[in-house]
């Protein structure tokens, strides 16, 4: 197996790759302010070449995948890519970070098809609430859909909520509740400038303020740090089934151990969420490219992966080109 490395010696082994910008929920921090630019279908990645890019991938020393978007199952055919994903030799994971809104119809398929583990994004657990902030109806459904994957074994569940100033950080302490009774990680996320809206500062939360409301609840211990855990710094509540889990991208970075690149819906590689360094991978392709060679674009993106971003949490004001949907959340 090779080894990728960048040159401040982390290993490039997490490659998430959007296969959608297109999306069933319009989340109002998600959506870029002004409206949505929507990749047109001849950008778009077809699924021999997302495999043939993820074979390379795996080649160039990636061993995990994360199928995201956009929302990646609106994609007509998304069981038959992680079918086709989940058999490159060589390839240690395959999850996917959904909204939910299809889980609980497609839940079993993708086990089938070799997706281990699924992150549901669900920042209300108020019906009305999730109608201002997703701008549908669709709670119930969701809910189904994360009881569904529980079910079926893409287990652990990772529940993925944006904690937001006056929008839901009152229900922090209700998440935290939920992992009493189910084996959900909740994880708790600092929202991040990415729509370009001057509101972040209002409705930013720092994450030593989540952690309060989730004391509130009870006393919390932390977990040892597991390599599935990705960024989040995970705790549990006394005889609790779940677990509770923090990402601060802002208050606490943790570049220093990033291992991830990004393939965007429209084939370029993304060096960092942060930066808007692009490297074009799917030009290559096109023209033909020999599997040697884009494992070589591989190396040249960990080559130029930044040290790290410099945002915090009173730092924020730029405006990161595309939104979250079109990069690959
Ligand atoms: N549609 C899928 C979903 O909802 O999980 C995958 C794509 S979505 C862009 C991926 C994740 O990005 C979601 O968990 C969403 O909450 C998160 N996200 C989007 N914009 C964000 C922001 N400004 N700050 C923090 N997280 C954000």
């Amino acid at each position: 197996m090779n080894i990728l490395a960048d040159t401040f010696s982390r290993k490039i082994n997490y490659l998430r790759i959007s296969i959608t910008d297109h999306c069933n929920l319009n989340c109002l921090y998600c959506v870029p302010f002004g409206g949505r630019v929507r990749v047109s279908h001849a950008e778009i990645f077809s699924y021999e070449e997302i495999v043939r890019v993820c074979e390379a991938a795996v080649l160039a020393g990636i061993s995990k995948l994360r199928i995201t978007g956009g929302e990646p199952l609106m994609r007509k055919g998304v069981v038959e890519l992680c079918r086709m994903l989940s058999g490159i030799q060589g390839l240690e994971s395959l999850t996917l970070t959904t909204n939910g809104v299809r889980l609980r119809e497609l839940a079993p398929q993708l086990r089938d098809a070799g997706v281990q583990r699924v992150n549901v994004s669900l920042d209300t657990l108020r019906p009305e609430r999730f109608r201002k902030i997703t701008g549908y109806n669709l709670l119930s459904q969701v809910l189904t859909g994360i009881s569904m994957a529980e079910e079926v074994g893409l287990h652990p569940v990772k529940i993925n909520t944006v904690v937001m100033r006056g929008l839901n950080e009152d229900e922090i302490e209700d998440f935290a509740r939920l992992t009493l009774e189910e084996p959900y990680h909740v994880r708790f996320i600092e929202l991040m400038p990415f729509n370009g809206s001057s509101e972040h500062q209002s409705l930013f939360v720092p994450v030593e303020e989540m952690v309060k409301r989730v004391k509130r609840v009870g006393d919390l211990s932390l977990e040892p740090a597991l390599e599935s855990s990705g960024p989040a710094r995970l705790c549990s509540l006394p005889g609790a089934k779940g677990k509770v889990g923090f990402i601060a991208p802002l208050s606490y970075h943790f570049c220093g151990s990033c291992n991830r690149l990004r393939l965007t819906a429209d084939g370029k590689l993304r060096t960092c969420l942060f930066s808007e360094q692009e490297i074009d991978i799917k030009g290559p392709l096109r023209a033909g490219a020999s599997t040697e060679e884009l494992v070589d674009t591989y190396r040249l993106a960990a080559m130029r992966k930044p040290h790290g971003h410099h945002l915090n949490s009173t730092h924020v004001e730029k405006y990161f080109g595309r939104g979250m949907q079109a990069i690959g959340g």
